[in-house]
């Protein structure tokens, strides 16, 4: 059996805990993973220290040639990163090996070129010169969710290093894998030892400590909304930003191009096996076209193929775990009782859908349901389900859709489909959300920041966005 260890000052640790990390479609178990606790944490911690001073003083050119190089690296072992990947968390290959992987590939080239090009503000006035630095923050807790791991950790490795900070990463329990290669390639793209850490482990045990220690400056955090509520109480006074969970609208106006908007809709929702924090999981249509879009939205849902990840043609995979699947399936017995008209998919597999390969019949398996009638009001509108469960809401007008899709504990992403110029825009601002896309699905570009507002989250990152959390901005101001 593999045995993953700890990656602590350019070192395998082992540990005196292991835990099983499991294929969600075969249940077949991939590798046995040390399982970190406070000793881990401390020596990790450290390590990262000791290796502040000297990475933070490396010239900037020089830091971004390491990070570029790692960049590389990863790029050319994207068939091998995202196999691991899809085996360990279930998300299609097809995503993780022509989306996901490159373009965590593509974190460190963004952040390689960024970080040669920080620059100061400066504000002259008669009397004074000011002008501001940003500095490092020092040791960062990076702490990964298992939806999409390796984008997530390398979405956050990237911008921490290239400033010039040092790292402790520690990945979900349930999809620690492709991480670990991270840590093997950073050693082989010249990060000197301690730079980056990774402690694996559960969340209580490793990622607590990790997060309360007085040593770690700043945190970066992505995963549910509780866990980010608990970190914020216990952690103490430090840098944070957190990428916390969602629900949110994906509104479609009756003038909106509906072939397009179709199209989005079903990918926001059934992508990533709907495992997914900006999914578009409350799909809200204006009145007068909500039969029809409904009917057509549900039609597309059936021909969705569900099988095998490492298969090309797969769009939905498993759920990443028995007690997740089970979470999803408590969703879609409780719609029906709430009220809510099942329109496709349902508890066990439906009559269209055809059977599953004989490799995954143990897989923890849903079919993409659509929910209709849906009042926003009901649990399957206002919980986050986080797997293939659509709900579409009607609405009556502009003024109806903004109540609709603001009445939620979330603001994460949003999305709004209409030909009207001026609505596009007025919706866009009247939506509390961090992200609204226009006619669009969800885009990623590294200028923008990224991140919620409400419970989805406080903090952003991208671009110079990321300088708020691994930063420390310095004001200097020079009597002159
Ligand atoms: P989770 O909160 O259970 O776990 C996330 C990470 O936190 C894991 O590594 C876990 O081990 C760790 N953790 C758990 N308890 C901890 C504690 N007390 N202290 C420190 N670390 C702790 O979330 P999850 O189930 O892994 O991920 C799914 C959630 O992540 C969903 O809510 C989803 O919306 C959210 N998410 C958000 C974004 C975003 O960018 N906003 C992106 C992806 C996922």
């Amino acid at each position: 059996m593999q045995q993953i260890q700890h990656l602590i000052n350019g070192q395998s640790v082992a540990s005196s805990d292991y835990f099983e990390t499991i294929n969600p479609a075969t249940q077949e178990v991939l590798a046995e993973v040390a399982s970190g606790g406070q000793a881990e944490v401390h020596a990790a911690v450290a390590a990262a220290k000791a290796a502040f001073p000297g990475w933070a003083n490396t010239p900037a050119p020089e830091r971004a040639k390491r990070i570029r190089q790692l960049g590389e690296l990863i790029a050319r072992h994207v068939p091998e990163i995202a196999q691991t990947e899809t085996n360990d968390c279930g998300q299609v290959i097809a995503q993780t090996g022509k989306q996901l992987v490159p373009r965590a590939a593509d974190n460190f080239s963004y952040f390689a070129e960024m970080c040669t090009r920080v620059d100061g503000h400066t504000y002259p006035t008669p009397t004074h010169l000011n002008y501001t630095l940003f500095h490092p923050v020092g040791v960062c807790a990076l702490i990964s969710p298992w939806n999409v791991p390796f984008m997530t950790a390398t979405w956050k490795v990237a911008p921490c290093l290239a400033f010039g900070n040092t790292a402790v990463l520690k990945m979900s329990e349930l999809s620690p894998l492709s991480a670990a290669r991270l840590g093997e390639l950073a050693l082989e793209a010249g990060l000197p030892a301690g730079v980056l850490n990774l402690v694996h482990g559960y969340g209580q045990q490793a990622g607590e400590p990790l997060c309360a220690h007085p040593d770690v400056r700043a945190i970066s955090f992505t995963g549910s909304t509780a866990t980010g509520n608990r970190i914020v109480q216990t952690a103490g006074l430090k840098k944070f930003s957190m990428e916390l969970g969602g629900k949110s609208p994906f509104v479609i106006f009756a003038d909106a191009d509906l072939d397009r908007a179709l199209d989005a809709a079903v990918f926001m929702i059934f992508s990533n096996n709907g495992e997914r924090c900006t999914a578009g999981s409350r799909i809200l249509v204006q009145k007068s076209i909500y039969a029809d879009f409904a009917q057509k939205f549900a039609e597309r849902a059936r021909r969705i193929t569900v099988g095998d990840p490492l298969d090309e043609k797969t769009i939905v995979g498993p759920m990443i775990s028995p007690a997740h699947l089970a979470k999803v399936r408590h969703y879609i017995e409780l719609g029906p009782k709430e009220g809510a008209t099942l329109l496709c998919g349902g508890l066990d597999r439906p009559s269209y859908a055809p059977e599953l390969p004989e490799r995954v019949k143990r897989g923890n398996y849903v079919w993409p349901t659509v929910f209709a009638d849906v009042d926003n009001r009901m649990k399957i509108a206002q919980d986050e389900i986080f797997g293939p469960v659509a709900c579409l809401i009607p609405f009556e007008d502009e003024a109806d859709a903004i109540r609709i899709a603001n009445d939620t504990q979330y603001g994460l992403s949003s999305y709004v489909w209409t030909e009207n110029l001026g609505r596009a825009h007025r919706m866009a601002a009247a939506i509390e959300a961090g992200m609204c896309f226009v006619n669009s699905q969800n885009v990623r570009d590294l200028r923008q920041p990224f991140g919620g507002t409400k419970a989805s989250g406080t903090g952003r990152e991208g671009g110079t966005w990321s300088y708020e959390v691994f930063c420390e901005p310095k004001n200097v101001a020079v009597s002159l």
